[in-house]
């Protein structure tokens, strides 16, 4: 399970801060692009917890999560990391704001918070269980936010937090892979071209692995460009046979799923300790479809019947989520600050914009990142 199910929050003090107003685009129900509204009177976010921050918006970067979110995807297991103990009705999660990229400044602290202050320039990925960043203010946990890169304006250091921590979730967390392991390891990346794709390969071209990343004809010359050493057009037919014909891998990170898990296992190097670990999993669907109890039952089966039918052909099959890290985005800065690693933004739209925004990122055949400019 990702680490942040396995803590579900506790209630304690509310701040004694006036509550307040701000602008944000909010949804009322789930739905389609329809249900995005724009209101000046959104809640002020408030400081819960004595580690808590609230930070002024600059620039909030959107993910496919955040069209998926406003249809209901996850909304099951979202309610319950927010309301634990069940007491609260359902819908009390409207007006839900989305957005899980920011970057921003502190504008006031909680008391126990030791490592910023107000004014520091600072970077996070929301957890999708709170209020997002298409706001004027978000509150976050210290824990999960981190100093900005100097070298990038508000609008690229958006772009970044989200993909990067679920790639470094899904690549050092699972797949067991650091800077001073990955010289002479061969590491496939299934759908380089979007946002998580784009980071993976900075990062592991940094870290001094061999990459090879499927992508479209039109998007080879994009990921070259951002360091890959081999490219795999998927459109030019069935793109497992060209990876076949090549030496075989150690990791191989899948953005894409569907019948990838089919073929891709094939492709490891057996009885190395080589991993499949795939981003796209059943996890929240399962818990939307048949609740909390019964759909992590399911997944828990499914992912066991899974690893085991692999680990016999000597390979590991694992799953990758998205973990909210600070101290992960500390890594990552430095990367950013020497030069290894730029962010990859493909269009901005300004707060006036954030439909048009949704529709760009719901469209697909993202080339990095979509940004959303907020003052
Ligand atoms: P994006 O939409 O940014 O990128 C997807 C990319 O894949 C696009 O560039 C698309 O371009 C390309 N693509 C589509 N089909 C194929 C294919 N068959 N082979 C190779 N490339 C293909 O998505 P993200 O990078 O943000 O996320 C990737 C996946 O990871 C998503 O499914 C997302 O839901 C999941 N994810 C899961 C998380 C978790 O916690 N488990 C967290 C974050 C993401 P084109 O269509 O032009 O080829």
């Amino acid at each position: 399970l990702p680490a942040w199910l396995r803590h579900p929050c506790r209630l304690i003090r509310s701040s004694s801060r006036a509550m307040t107003v701000m602008p944000a685009w909010v949804i009322d129900k789930y739905g389609s692009n329809d249900v995005l509204r724009f209101t000046n009177n959104a809640s002020f976010p408030v400081i819960n917890y004595p580690n808590e921050v609230i930070v002024k918006v600059f620039a909030a970067g959107l993910n496919p999560l955040d069209v998926s979110m406003r249809g209901g995807y996850g909304s099951s297991t979202m309610a319950i990391k927010r309301d634990p103990m069940n007491i609260m009705q359902s819908g009390t999660e409207f007006p839900l704001i989305l957005g899980r990229d920011v970057s921003g400044v502190i504008m006031e602290c909680g008391l126990d918070v030791k490592y910023f202050k107000e004014r520091d320039e600072v970077w996070a990925a929301i957890p999708p269980w709170k209020q997002g960043s298409l706001a004027e203010f978000v509150v976050l946990s210290a824990n999960e936010i981190s100093h900005k890169p100097k070298s990038m304006s508000h609008t690229e250091a958006a772009a970044i937090p989200y993909v990067a921590t679920t790639a470094w979730s899904a690549l050092v967390n699972t797949g067991g892979l650091r800077k001073d392991n990955c010289v002479k390891k061969r590491v496939l990346i299934l759908g380089g071209s979007g946002g998580v794709g784009t980071f993976a390969i900075q990062m592991l071209k940094a870290w001094g692995a061999h990459v090879t990343v499927t992508c479209s004809h039109n998007a080879e010359r994009f990921v070259r460009d951002l360091g890959a050493d081999h490219v795999v057009d998927y459109t030019a037919g069935p793109v497992e046979e060209p990876l076949r014909l090549l030496e075989k891998f150690d990791l191989i990170l899948d953005n894409i799923g569907g019948d990838t898990e089919r073929w891709a296992l094939g492709l490891l190097k057996p009885w190395t300790g080589a991993k499949y670990v795939t981003l796209v999993t059943p996890f929240l669907l399962n818990t939307d479809r048949l609740g909390i109890a019964d759909g992590m039952m399911k997944t828990a089966a499914t992912v066991a019947t899974k690893a085991i039918k692999h680990l016999v052909k000597g390979v590991h099959y694992r799953w990758g989520f998205f973990a909210p890290s600070g101290p992960a985005l500390d890594e990552i800065r430095e990367m950013v600050d020497a030069g290894q690693i730029r962010a990859v933004v493909e269009e901005t739209f300004s707060f006036s914009q954030v439909p048009q925004a949704f529709e760009k990122v719901e469209k697909g055949h993202a080339r990095g990142k979509t940004v959303v400019e907020i003052s």
